[in-house]
């Protein structure tokens, strides 16, 4: 189906975008937008990445454009970079038959769009515009969208064994889209999740991530449960022996706080494993398998370790001993992280309150702050350094942040050479 689209509806960036398609056009190919900024630019949404599909081999693109990145040239794609965006431009293609359920066994390049859109997962991502914003939607994704149902190019089955990644984008846009799978494709996904077995591990992390940001985190700990997915992935998950526990209304109203857009990563992923009631050890095992960063890994072992900690004292009031914990915590864990996880906390438990008061009570925060450092110490000791030097300092910085001791270096001078030489490793300031 060819049909007329508004102006009005194009955005920007597709505008900007069209000095490309007007380059391959003038060489005598043919060009169109495709993919997640048509259908995007359909519902009104703001679109972020611009793809182009054309007639023209990949040498030929790299020939004809002055900036490129030759990203994917055994699948067609080439980065156009131009003022200052950048533009993936894949030549038309039709995938030969797939052998190993993730990938086509080769690429096969075509002439026409209309093969090129048929290899597409879903209705609503095989759409193309043309520079005269005309669209083309063969397989009817403008009406699928309309009715808010997600259903698969040709047969659901046949598609996901071609591809096993494509059950797990259809929970994705599913869930970031509020559209419901039509039957047969959620049968498909049942009979067929075990082939997700074939997919790398990080495919798998970045639907999840992607799943996680765009959508209500118990959306998506319901989809998951229910689809069963997580149980098939090539490495064996902690997540998917687990049931929800946490109350999921307390997670969702944790992100209707903010902006949704603004909450970290690590923010999303801890949610979801405290949904499922896992320990941060078994949290750290799961990102692992999924190959996400170090960084994020640090983030969301950080946050669970807190929340255990929260929870574990849940009936306390913030006594002395806790206080103590909670600057002992501040010596292992970044500040920025903590404070975050306590802003973003506040109706989790009654001790929130109170420790954010108590916090902001602090005369410092970190190591960092204190004046004396291990150079200090090991000068006025005269003692060769070894580990009672951090535990010193340790010992130091509980007692300024509480405000039992000045944090002024010639106070603490006194205080450490008194405590040397009665070798008072007792005393408490
Ligand atoms: P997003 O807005 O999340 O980027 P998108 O639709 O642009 O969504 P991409 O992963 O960027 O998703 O892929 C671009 C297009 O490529 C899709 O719209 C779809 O047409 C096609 N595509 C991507 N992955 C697959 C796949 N596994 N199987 C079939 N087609 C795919
Ligand atoms: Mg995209």
């Amino acid at each position: 189906m060819i049909q007329q689209l508004r102006p009005q509806i194009i955005q920007p960036a597709m505008k900007k975008a069209c000095p490309i398609l007007d380059s391959l056009l003038r060489a005598g190919f043919s060009a169109y937008f495709v993919g997640g900024a048509v259908r995007d630019t359909l519902l009104g949404k703001h679109i972020h990445d611009i793809d182009i599909a054309t007639s023209a081999q990949p040498e030929q693109v790299l020939e004809l454009f002055l900036h490129c990145i030759p990203t994917g040239l055994q699948h067609g794609t080439v980065t156009v970079v131009q003022d200052d965006e950048t533009y993936e431009v894949t030549t038309y293609r039709a995938d030969a038959e797939y052998t190993d359920f993730r990938r086509p066994s080769e690429v096969v390049f075509v002439d026409e769009l209309e093969q090129d859109l048929q290899r597409r997962d879903f209705t609503m991502n095989a759409m193309a515009i043309d520079i005269n914003w005309k669209l083309y939607d063969p397989y009817g994704g403008q009406t699928d969208l309309h009715n808010g149902v997600l259903s698969t190019v040709g047969k659901s089955e046949e598609r996901f064994q071609e591809d096993a990644l494509r059950m797990l984008r259809a929970l994705r846009f599913s869930l970031t889209y509020h559209l419901r799978m039509t039957d047969e494709c959620q049968q498909a996904i049942w009979k067929h999740g075990r082939l997700l077995r074939h997919i790398a591990m990080e495919r798998v992390a970045n639907e999840l991530s992607r799943m996680l940001q765009g959508a209500a985190c118990a959306d998506v700990v319901s989809q998951l449960q229910q689809s069963k997915l997580l149980s098939f992935t090539k490495e064996q998950l902690y997540i998917a022996q687990y049931q929800p526990v946490a109350s999921l209304i307390k997670l969702d109203k944790f992100k209707q706080q903010g902006d949704a857009s603004t909450i970290a990563e690590s923010v999303h992923w801890s949610l979801l494993f405290l949904a499922f009631g896992m320990s941060s050890e078994q949290a750290a095992s799961d990102l692992k398998a999924l190959r996400l960063s170090n960084q994020l890994h640090d983030e969301v072992c950080t946050y669970l370790k807190l929340t255990e900690w929260l929870q574990a004292n849940s009936e306390h009031t913030l006594n002395e001993a806790l206080k103590q914990q909670w600057l002992n915590m501040l010596l292992v864990y970044p500040l920025q992280l903590l404070n975050a996880w306590l802003n973003h906390f506040q109706w989790y438990s009654p001790l929130v309150s109170e420790l954010h008061q108590y916090h902001g009570s602090l005369a410092i925060y970190s190591l960092k702050e204190l004046a004396v450092s291990g150079k200090h110490i090991l000068k006025w000791c005269n003692k060769p350094a070894g580990a009672w030097v951090k535990e010193l300092l340790h010992h130091l910085f509980i007692a300024v942040a509480a405000g039992k001791l000045p944090n002024s270096t010639d106070y603490m001078k006194e205080y450490i050479l008194t405590r040397n030489e009665g070798d008072g490793s007792n005393e408490q300031p």
